[in-house]
């Protein structure tokens, strides 16, 4: 990761590219961009954002992240819809981790016109 950039992977500083999501500054315009700020906010250990981006439906009570967790970059491997003309949308992608990595197909709806994580599933 070259010094600047956000954790998410973008070349922007993360003030300017998911600090403005984690803020309430600014919604994520896409799902993609949604999937991304919820990677950074698992690397800052934001628990509010991560919960407040969470589907109604399948939000969890509580969420607790493993403090010794090391995320070490997200790959993007594809997406389906999720653009400001849709109402859902899929983001398949790998994010590393210190000792491994989690490859995921993660589909997200729009509440109220903001983006939210539903759920997902692991591709062979
Ligand atoms: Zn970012």
């Amino acid at each position: 990761m070259t010094s600047g950039s956000c954790p998410c992977g973008l070349p922007q500083a993360y003030e300017a590219c998911c600090g403005r999501f984690h803020s309430g500054g600014a919604a994520a315009p896409t799902a993609e961009a949604l999937m991304r700020s919820r990677y950074c906010a698992f690397v800052k250990g934001d628990v509010a954002y991560l919960l407040r981006t969470w589907h109604p439906r399948t939000r969890p009570g509580r969420l607790e992240l493993d403090p010794g967790m090391r995320w070490t970059g997200l790959e993007v491997l594809g997406t389906s819809d999720g653009s400001a003309f849709h109402t859902t949308g899929t983001v398949e992608f790998r994010a590393s981790y210190r000792g491994g990595s989690l490859h995921e197909l993660s589909r997200f709806e729009r509440v109220d016109g903001a983006w939210v994580y539903v759920d997902g599933e692991f591709p062979a």
